[in-house]
This record gives structure tokens, C-alpha cells and sequence, in this order.
């Protein structure tokens, strides 16, 4: 079971199309397949398998299996960081048709999938290859010559791994290198609008020599196969990336099943602070870079503007310009910053958004459909929308309180650096923030009154997989990336140990 996909380039790419478990790609038990789109074109790009409940529990076993007789129990730390390692290095070959196979799928320039995801999930599966072998305990001093206690930290088992499709490589390896690294054994499951480019990741671990079971990619609705393992009985923990809505089921399911350990990863309405002190045309670019990288669709997007009344004109007149001058169309292109988003649904969502925005009083500073009338005839099917900017926006609108997931940004404007930081943390959410400013103690405080897992102070949107991510409020909780994501994926375990130390019997107050 294999399709051949037409790249952009004058190459094909061929994938396997099965579930794949055990280190082999089969049908469904039931025959269940889906389709995924090109979202450029709107014309379908591939059928591939989708796995039911059934599914799940043979992969669930596969994991079990491995967990328990090479992996988890049996592999050495050098075993797993030399084999990540091999497989990092397989990707990295393949990194060009990879990039291209993203695109197809996700909508976004091939470049971008090459030179910022893949390059940084390269980088994640070394940072977690260079870790393998620096899990450790602690011996914690109980009674000199008597006895002593110390901690392991152990693999949790079998983890469940859901993912959503606006980074599908970069959030896999987020979720698995870490995992992989510390013993665990995986059951992931792709988005269901960017299925493609994990299967191919499997088939690399494949080649890489992973043992059968290790990892094993079941693709598949959220509804079916992403509901079936966060309430399988068999698994230990459940990570998850995407909105608050679906992070709340997974708690529950979890919850409600084998109270498997859960972290969650979700939504975002992030504020992007510019004080009156900052270099106009680079805070600019920041800003732009805040909310149009990947077309907006990041848990991250610094979403809201908040912009000192002081310097507002020139700043928003600023802003339009550099909207205006991003690139949007032709994902193969490498001028091409904006392609599609990655589904008619998305689409439509983020057009409605835009209608809210006219709807509720605020200006349109830059955006429009005439933006797009410049596209070549092979995309006008495509799932484009225009980068579009509104400013006058208060709180209670929707674009200023719900998380769109695409090129739309909210500018409102203060005077006090108290009334920023109200206005920044005015949300249920609390993922990123970035502050702007020359001045650093005035960055420093904000750094300190911002609820937000991270803050960005004169960047943004900037990571590193030595550092941190993950958020406060609703916007989930454990980190992913740096040593705090390997941690996520061990337990502790206690160990009293005597070796000197009687007690009498029976035991009673005269002689304890
Ligand atoms: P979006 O609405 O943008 O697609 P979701 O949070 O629904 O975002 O999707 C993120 C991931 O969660 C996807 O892999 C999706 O299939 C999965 N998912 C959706 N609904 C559920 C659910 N009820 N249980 C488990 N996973 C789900």
C-alpha cells in the first residue's frame, strides 16, 4: 500500500499508506481509509489508512510489547541515543523531498518546511539523542553506615501521543524524541488534515533499526482514533497539542478511564507589547513575524497588539507596509512568506473571524480579497486569506477574545505601562507574550507581571530545543523541549535501602 504524490519539483515522492504498527504499514482491520487535500489546489493529495478503536489496541499492544521486552526495560542509554541519532541522520538525507511532502500536505512554503521545521526537529531528535544518557536519580542521605535512600527516574510506559496539523513534523519529534530518549514506547496520532509526512518519518525509523513496536503511527480522526487512546486502558500518559476544547475531552477521557498522566498543550491569545521607547521598523518586523509565520496558525501567534498611544500613527503606519509587502501564493516559491492555510474548514473559520471584525466597529488597517487577485488560476481553489490587520479593537470582540488560528491581528492601543499589563493578561489563556521596549527594567517587570510559560522580550515567535515551552492558564499545562520535556516523560520511583538497621519486635512505644 503506497501512493506516488507528484512534488513540486520534477521529482515523485512515494509513501506508505497503511497504519503503522509494529514496524509495518497495513489496513485498517475494517478497510477504513480518509482523504487529505493539497490545500493550494483543494484537490486531493492522498488515501491513506485511518485507524478504529481495534486498531488502536493492536498498535497499544505493539507498544506494550516493546515496552516491556527491548525498549523500555531492556535498552541501554547508549542503545537509544545512537539510534535516534542514526535516524536523525537518515532525515537529514531526506530532507528535501520531506520538505516537499510537508508543503503538499500542510500549505506552507516548502522552504519554511525545510529550513525552520525540519532543520529544528533534526535538531530536537539530537538535543533528546544527547540526553538518553543523562537520566538520573538522586541518593538522598538517610543514616550514615545504616541507610540511605535514592530516586530513579523510570520510563512511564506506553504514552499516547495526539498532534495537530499546523507543525506535523516539528510537533512529532517534540513529542516523540523526548519520549523515545528516556525509554518510553509510543502510539502517535497525526492530525487528520497532515497525516503524510509522519508516516514517512516512520518508515525512515524503520530503516534507522528501531525494534518493531517502538513507535507506531496510527492515523485517523480525533473522534475515533484520537478518543480511543486517551480512554485505552493500557496507556500510561497522553500527550497532547491543540485547542483547549480538545485538550478538555482528553483530560476527561483520561480521567475517566485509567487516570493516565496528561499534558496538554493548547491555545493561545497572545499579547504583543510595544512601548513608545522601541526602534520602530525592526518591532515592525517582529510584530509581523508575531502573527503572519505560518499564516497565524501557531498556538504562539501574538494575536493582540497593544501599542503605546504616543507612537501609534507612525507604528500602525509602519506595520501596514510590512504587511503589506509579505508574499502570498506559490508554496514552492522562496519568496512565497504566506501559502495557503491548511483546510476549506480553517478557511472559512478565519473568513468568519474577518467578518466579525467588520461586524463589531473595528478599522481594517491592511486585508481584503483583492490581496489575493494576483494568484496564478491553480490555486484560486486554494484555502487563501489575505493577512489582515484591525485596529480600534476592545475587549468583548471576538477577534480580541478568541483564538482565530490565522492572519488576523487586533490592535489596541494604552497609555500606562499598568494598563498594558491589564490589558495582556485580560485572557484565559496564557501560552507566549512578547514586550518591546529599550527600557529593561520596565522589560524586566513586565517579564514578572505577564502570565504567560514564555515571555519574549524585543522577538518573538523565536525558540530552541534546549529551551522550555508550554503554558499557564488554559493554555495547558507540563513543557515540552529543554531537560523539563524529557522529565515529562519519566516517573519517580523511591528506594528506601537498609543495610544496617534492625528493629525489634513487636513494635510498641518503649522501643521504637
Ligand atoms: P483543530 O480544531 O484545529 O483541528 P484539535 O484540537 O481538534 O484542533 O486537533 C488537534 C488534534 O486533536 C488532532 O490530531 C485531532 O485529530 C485530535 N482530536 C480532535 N478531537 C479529539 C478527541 N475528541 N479526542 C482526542 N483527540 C482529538
Amino acid at each position: 500500500m503506497s501512493v506516488t504524490i507528484q512534488s513540486y519539483g520534477d521529482c515523485k515522492i512515494t509513501i506508505k499508506t497503511g497504519l503503522f504498527i509494529n514496524n509495518e504499514f497495513k489496513p485498517s482491520v475494517g478497510g477504513t481509509v480518509m482523504t487529505t487535500p493539497n490545500p493550494a489546489t483543494g484537490e486531493d493529495l492522498a488515501t491513506i489508512s485511518s485507524a478504529t478503536a481495534e486498531d488502536v489496541d493492536i498498535a497499544v499492544s505493539a507498544a506494550r510489547l516493546a515496552f516491556e521486552t527491548t525498549w523500555g526495560k531492556k535498552s541501554t542509554p547508549d542503545q537509544r541515543s545512537s539510534l535516534l541519532n542514526k535516524w536523525a541522520e537518515l532525515i537529514e538525507a531526506d530532507i528535501d523531498s520531506l520538505a516537499e511532502l510537508e508543503s503538499l500536505d500542510n500549505g506552507k512554503p516548502v522552504w519554511m518546511a525545510r529550513d525552520v521545521d525540519i532543520v529544528d526537529s533534526i535538531g530536537c531528535l539530537r538535543y533528546y539523542a544527547g540526553l538518553a544518557d543523562k537520566i538520573e536519580g538522586r541518593t538522598i542521605e538517610q543514616q550514615e553506615g545504616i541507610k540511605l535512600a535514592f530516586t530513579r527516574a523510570e520510563p512511564i510506559g506506553v504514552c499516547g501521543q495526539i498532534i495537530p496539523w499546523n507543525y506535523p513534523i516539528q510537533m512529532f519529534m517534540w513529542k516523540v524524541a523526548p519520549a523515545l530518549a528516556a525509554g518510553n514506547t509510543i502510539v502517535i496520532k497525526p492530525a487528520e488534515q497532515t497525516p503524510l509526512s509522519a508516516l514517512r518519518l516512520a518508515e525512515l525509523a524503520v530503516e534507522a533499526g528501531f525494534p518493531p513496536g517502538v513507535l507506531n503511527v496510527v492515523n485517523g480522526p480525533g473522534a475515533v482514533t484520537g478518543d480511543a487512546i486517551s480512554r485505552h486502558m493500557d496507556i500510561d500518559k497522553v500527550a497532547f497539542t491543540g485547542s483547549t476544547v480538545t485538550g478538555r475531552k482528553i483530560m476527561e477521557a483520561a480521567a475517566k478511564s485509567n487516570l493516565k498522566k496528561v499534558t496538554l498543550e493548547l491555545g493561545g491569545k497572545s499579547p504583543v507589547v510595544v512601548f513608545d521607547s522601541v526602534d520602530i521598523d525592526q518591532t515592525a518586523n517582529w510584530v509581523c513575524m508575531a502573527i503572519l509565520f505560518n499564516h497565524g496558525q501557531d498556538c504562539c501567534a501574538g494575536s493582540r497588539l497593544f501599542v503605546q498611544d504616543t507612537i501609534k500613527d507612525e507604528f500602525l503606519a509602519t506595520l501596514k507596509k510590512k504587511v503589506e509587502q509579505v508574499e502570498i501564493g506559490d508554496p514552492s516559491v522562496k519568496t512565497t512568506f504566506i501559502g495557503p492555510l491548511v483546510s476549506k474548514q480553517q478557511q472559512e473559520k478565519v473568513k468568519k473571524y474577518i467578518q466579525y471584525g467588520k461586524d463589531e466597529g473595528a478599522v481594517c488597517l491592511t486585508g481584503g480579497e483583492d490581496k489575493l487577485a494576483d494568484l496564478p488560476q491553480k490555486f484560486k481553489n486554494g484555502f487563501f486569506v489575505p493577512p489582515t490587520v484591525y485596529t480600534d479593537c476592545k475587549k468583548g470582540m471576538k477577534i480580541v477574545d478568541d483564538e482565530i488560528f490565522g492572519p488576523v491581528l487586533a490592535v489596541q492601543t494604552f497609555e500606562t505601562e499598568e494598563e498594558a499589563i491589564e490589558l495582556a493578561n485580560d485572557t484565559a489563556y496564557g501560552l507566549g507574550a512578547g514586550i518591546f521596549s529599550q527600557n529593561a527594567s520596565q522589560c524586566m517587570r513586565m517579564v514578572h507581571a505577564i502570565k504567560a510559560g514564555t515571555v519574549w522580550c524585543n522577538q518573538y515567535m523565536v525558540l530552541s530545543n534546549a529551551v522550555p515551552f508550554g503554558g499557564m492558564k488554559q493554555s495547558g499545562f507540563g513543557r515540552e523541549l529543554g531537560i523539563e520535556g524529557l522529565k515529562e516523560y519519566t516517573q519517580t520511583k523511591a528506594v528506601h535501602w537498609n543495610y544496617g538497621e534492625e528493629i525489634e519486635w513487636p513494635l510498641n512505644g518503649t522501643n521504637v
